[in-house]
Parts: structure tokens; sequence; C-alpha cells
């Protein structure tokens, strides 16, 4: 009896074992991971670095279109070769009499509820914008910012990596690439410039496929009020999914199916003390807040395409994990809200957390890449990671074997 049991019990072990072994035979490398390890934490900081060369790029200046065609460059030298710009006309409207504007002021900070119907908690820092040139201590710094911006022609650049079974429909991974406050927009928003551009490089790998598309933005003009998205969401919208010319193939416009921003990645060094003074050191629970726009006209969509990145930051982040929130707001994801399920990443929350003084670098003197540390670096590093896990997934991305070496 005790024998027979024994017996059995051994052949039990070994079925189990022999399944497992077959499961793991065939069970392939998952792409995903592979392309998620070719972001590094290096390259992504020589991105941003990249990008601060020219100072707050502030939108019309000469800064700015120089950072424009350095991004391009940057594109193309990746493999994501069909660069395109939009093209639109930016003037600065008149300021309203009583001096209220974008961003609230102290008016603003009274209320409970900030921006995007957040509800605002705890002590609460102050959220402005800098225009004093002399608050910025270094002075080349201060020089390279100097030229003032000139109402006109704007120009904003985007790459595609064309789906091989689905070009005809697209997801939108975007940034902006202009900043303001005379530093070098280095965390808003660089560090999201650089995600979106560190993105094209992986999926323009030439062993890199995908069955859908994916379109590359670093809009304009995010800071004059989400001029430059509007400007490509009124340009385009009605030019989804049409094949253009007539039986080529071609989409120049791919059917939206999400559209996901990216602006200020890297600081989440929690709420402000109540001496005012904040953390120095990103916090051991920072993470990638994910948010949608409950009152948009995709919001249970868009609910559900967060969770989609929730999960794959579960699966491919490295450190942080990802939060999700109904109050996306102040970002180029807005004009895309009520045409396509949308998302915006960030640090923090915009309007609970950066709307109470969580960021004291948001358009000040000290966004700048000296300013941060590879705790915050890391932190935009794996909303990278998520991003690219979940795009990948959403749009069938796999490596081809054709390429035996090389990594
Ligand atoms: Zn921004």
């Amino acid at each position: 009896m005790r024998l027979s049991v024994i017996a059995s019990l051994c052949l039990f072990v070994t079925l189990n074992q022999t399944n497992m072994m077959v499961a793991q035979q065939a069970e392939a490398p998952d792409p995903l991971a592979t392309m998620v390890g070719r972001l590094e934490l290096e390259r992504y900081k020589a991105t941003i670095k990249g990008l601060t060369q020219f100072g707050d790029r502030r939108q019309g200046t000469d800064r700015n279109r120089a950072a424009v065609d350095w991004i391009e460059a940057q594109l193309k030298s990746y493999g994501c070769t069909n660069t395109e710009r939009i093209i639109f006309t930016y003037t600065t409207p008149e300021r309203p009499a009583n001096g209220a504007g974008r961003g609230g002021g102290r008016g603003g900070q009274q209320s409970e509820i900030g921006p995007g119907g957040a509800r605002r908690r705890g002590v609460r820092g102050t959220d402005s914008v800098n225009n004093d040139p002399m608050k910025q201590p270094d002075e080349k710094l201060r020089a390279l910012n100097s030229q003032p911006s000139v109402d006109g022609e704007r120009q904003e650049v985007y790459c595609t990596k064309i789906g091989t079974t689905h070009p005809e429909e697209m997801y939108i991974v975007a940034g902006h690439m202009d900043g303001i406050g005379w530093g070098e927009a280095a965390n808003d928003d660089g560090s999201g410039t650089a995600l979106v551009m560190e993105l094209a490089r992986v999926f323009s790998s030439p062993d890199v496929q995908t069955d859908r598309s994916i379109r590359f933005a670093l809009w304009n003009n995010e800071e004059t009020g989400l001029s430059g998205a509007r400007a490509y969401a009124d340009q385009r919208k009605d030019l989804q999914g049409k094949e253009s010319p007539a039986g080529s193939g071609k989409y120049p416009e791919p059917k939206w199916l999400g559209m996901i921003q990216h602006d200020m990645m890297m600081f989440d060094h929690g709420a402000p003390h109540k001496d005012g003074t904040m953390s120095k050191v990103q916090r051991p629970e920072a993470d990638v807040n994910v948010e949608y726009q409950l009152t948009s006209k995709f919001a249970d969509q868009a609910m559900l395409l967060a969770h989609k990145f929730q999960l794959a930051n579960e699966k491919y982040a490295t450190d942080y994990p990802a939060s999700i929130g109904p109050h996306m707001t102040n970002t180029d994801s807005t004009p895309f809200m009520d045409l396509v399920p949308s998302l915006s990443f960030r640090e923090n929350e915009r309007g609970a957390q950066i709307g109470n003084g969580w960021d004291p670098h948001h358009h000040q003197p000290t966004d700048v890449y000296a300013t941060f540390s590879d705790d915050d670096f890391r932190l935009g590093l794996n909303a990278a990671q998520t991003t690219l896990g979940a795009i990948g997934q959403l749009t069938g991305a796999k490596l081809t074997t054709t390429m035996t070496t090389g990594n």
C-alpha cells in the first residue's frame, strides 16, 4: 500500500516535471522583453541632455527651430526616416484685462478642486511660471534663452512606424518639445520628448515588425495652450484611414486607435512639507501616473486602455509601478480626447499633485539637466518601458529572425 502510494507520487512528480519542461521549451522568449531591454538609462539621459543644448526651446525662437531640426535628424538616424512636419501659425492672444491666464494664479490656488477636476489635499505649494530672466543664475543659459518669441509660422515633426498588416490604423505616441521658465526644460518636457524619441529608435530597428502603425509626434507650442497638438488634430482628423493615392496601400493619416502623451516624467519627491520644503530625493513609492479624462467622450475606453498600460508596467517596468487617475488635464492629449481614447503619462497627477506644488521645478529656472538624479531619470525610463511594452502588445510587435548577428 505505502509502496504504491510512493510509486504513484513519483510518477506524478515525473509527469509534472515533463509537462513543465515541454511548456518551457514551447515558450519562445518574449520579443517585447528584448525590445524593452534595448532602452537604457544612459541613452535616455543622453537624449535629454541633447535637447537641453537648445535651452528652454521656447516657441517662436531660433533655439526652438534648431531643436525641431535636431529632433528630426535624430529620428532619421534611428531609422524613422519618413519624417513629416505640421505647419501652423501662432498668434499671441490678447491678455484679459484682469490678468488671469493659464496656470491659475492665486485665485485658482484657493480652490480645493484643482485643474482637470482633481481634488487637492494636504499642504499646498505654489505652481507658477517664471518670466524673470534674472532668476536664472547661469549667465550662459540666460543668454541662450534671451531671444524673445515672435508670432508667426510654427513647425513640429513626427515620424511613423508603418504596420505590416494594418498600416491604416495607428497609435499616436507623443510629447512636447517646447518649454518655458528660463531653464533647460529638461523635465518639462525634455523627459517626455526623449522618451518618445527613444521609443522611435527601438521600434525603428530593422528587426522589429508591427501589425499596426505607430506615429511618434513631438508637438510644439504646448506651453501656449496646446496649440501644436490642436493644429495637428484640426488639420488631420478628417484624413483618418483614407488610402492615398487610391490603391497605393498608403495611408497618410492612419485611423487613430489611441493617443498617449508624455509630459514631465521624472520628479516624484512627494508632497511639500509643512514648512514648505521638499524631499531632496525621489520617494521610494514613486510611480508613473497614467491619467484619462472622466468628462471626455471616450472616457470608458480610455480607462480600459489605461489598465492595459498598467498591466504592461507590471510586466516590463524595472523599478516603479503605475497608477491610474481620471483627471487628465493641461497637456496635448486634451485636443484628442473627444476624438479617440487618450491618456497622459506623468511623474505625478497633474491636477491634485503638480497642481499642489509637488514639482518645485515646474516652469522654473531650476528645470535644468543638473537638477535631476539617476533615481529621477529612472522614473522616466520606467514610463518608457511601460509605454513600449503596452504599445508593442497593442500593435502586435515582433522580432524578425532575419538578423542573426549583433544585438
Ligand atoms: Zn509640459
